[in-house]
């Protein structure tokens, strides 16, 4: 079964596609935690954190430069923002199609709670 980012990829759902590119997707997340919160997904679905190997680190790279990009490109970079993956439960990770959280826009408080 494919996954719910795998469609978007496919662009067999619609979303707010972002960016584009042979290894990642960005893309509007549909409930947005900050002023901007895009997702940035690997083409491919590597489902956690937990299940990347060597062959990814270059699409895991440019994940990198694509969120510095977009930072730019939302007018959030200078002021800054947060890049966030989580995984699996503790990590409170939702869709198991690893991807890479950008939020800012506005002030984000304290990484983590207490
Ligand atoms: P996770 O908790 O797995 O790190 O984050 C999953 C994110 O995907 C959540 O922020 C959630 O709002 C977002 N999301 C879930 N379903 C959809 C969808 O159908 N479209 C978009 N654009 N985002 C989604």
């Amino acid at each position: 079964m494919p996954t719910l980012f795998e469609k978007i990829v496919a662009r067999e759902i619609p979303a707010d596609i972002v960016h584009q590119d042979d290894r990642v997707t960005a893309f509007r997340d549909i409930q947005p935690r900050a002023p901007v919160h895009v997702l940035i997904v690997p083409n491919k679905p590597i489902p956690t954190a937990n299940d990347v190997v060597a062959a990814d680190e270059a699409t895991l790279g440019h994940m990198f430069t694509v969120a510095r990009d977009i930072a730019r490109q939302e007018g959030i970079a200078a002021d800054g923002y947060r890049l966030i993956v989580n995984c699996n439960e503790h990590g409170g990770q939702e869709v198991f199609h690893l991807h890479m959280h950008l939020v800012g826009g506005a002030p984000l408080g304290p990484m983590l709670r207490g």
